[in-house]
């Protein structure tokens, strides 16, 4: 089972919520939060916010004066244009399919009348951590993502729009190789992320760790040593996430300009 309150503890946690609620604007009222999961960063948008709309797949279930909760799907919200101060979504794009990706991005645009925040992992190496489906025989990147992002390909996502601010928190992000990798893929991904929460992304069934020979299992240990060679001494220093905030107030009026 994952563990989501000893996830919170963690350092890089910490420091990727730091860097949302420092980012966000003071001056939004209503506010959209689309993939609220937990409701872990609903609850303090709601000390900031006068009123939280918590959206997820599953409606959410968190009780505070402030927050509305409502089951929708980013692909295709039922809300008018321009509902929302103010409308963040973070952790939840690298989960959409990508032929959805685009479609998902206008609508957290459409319905924003000022600001968006945006936040995802950056560059992430989706071998890492890879996980094979006992049910189906699929390989799933880890934790369900199926998307990698940085700064250009965000800004294209969303038409190329002048952002206001924009952060990199977390640092160290853990990459493999194509040796490793393959050696990992024969023996059905060992070290994958089997426990996440996510089901397979192609069968909807829970990830299972495969069982190991003692063979096997010392061949992916070498994997594995190649792969912390590779991160002691390559450059290890990239960020975890990208944030990006933007007011589309400021791009109406230099348009106007
Ligand atoms: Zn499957």
């Amino acid at each position: 089972m994952f563990d989501t309150a000893q996830y919170r503890r963690k350092e890089v946690e910490i420091q990727r919520i730091d860097s949302i609620m420092r980012m966000l604007p003071p001056d939004a009222q209503q506010v959209l939060e689309a993939g609220c999961r937990d409701g872990y960063i609903t609850l303090k948008l709601a000390e900031k916010y006068q009123a939280v709309t918590a959206l997820d797949l599953n409606l959410p279930s968190i009780t505070h004066p402030r927050v509305a909760c409502v089951q929708g799907d980013i692909t295709s919200l039922a809300f008018a244009d321009k509902s929302f101060d103010l409308v963040i979504c973070t952790e939840v794009l690298e989960h959409i399919p990508p032929l959805m990706l685009e479609t998902a991005c206008a609508e957290l645009l459409r319905v924003t009348r000022r600001y968006l925040f945006i936040g995802v992992p950056f560059r992430q190496d989706l071998r890492v951590h890879a996980t094979r489906c006992l049910h189906c025989g699929s390989i799933n990147p880890t934790t369900g993502h199926v998307n990698s992002f940085d700064l250009q390909r965000l800004m294209s996502l969303f038409g190329n729009m002048h952002f206001t601010k924009t952060e990199y928190p977390g640092r160290g992000v853990y990459k493999t190789n194509r040796l490793s990798y393959a050696i990992y893929k024969h023996y059905g991904f060992p070290y994958g992320s089997y426990e996440q929460e996510e089901p397979c992304i192609h069968c909807g069934k829970h990830l299972e760790k495969p069982r190991l020979s003692l063979p096997a299992r010392i061949t992916c240990l070498f994997a594995k040593g190649l792969e912390t060679i590779q991160n002691k001494t390559g450059p290890s220093e990239s960020p975890v996430w990208i944030h990006i905030l933007w007011d589309i107030t400021v791009q109406d009026s230099l348009k106007c300009q």
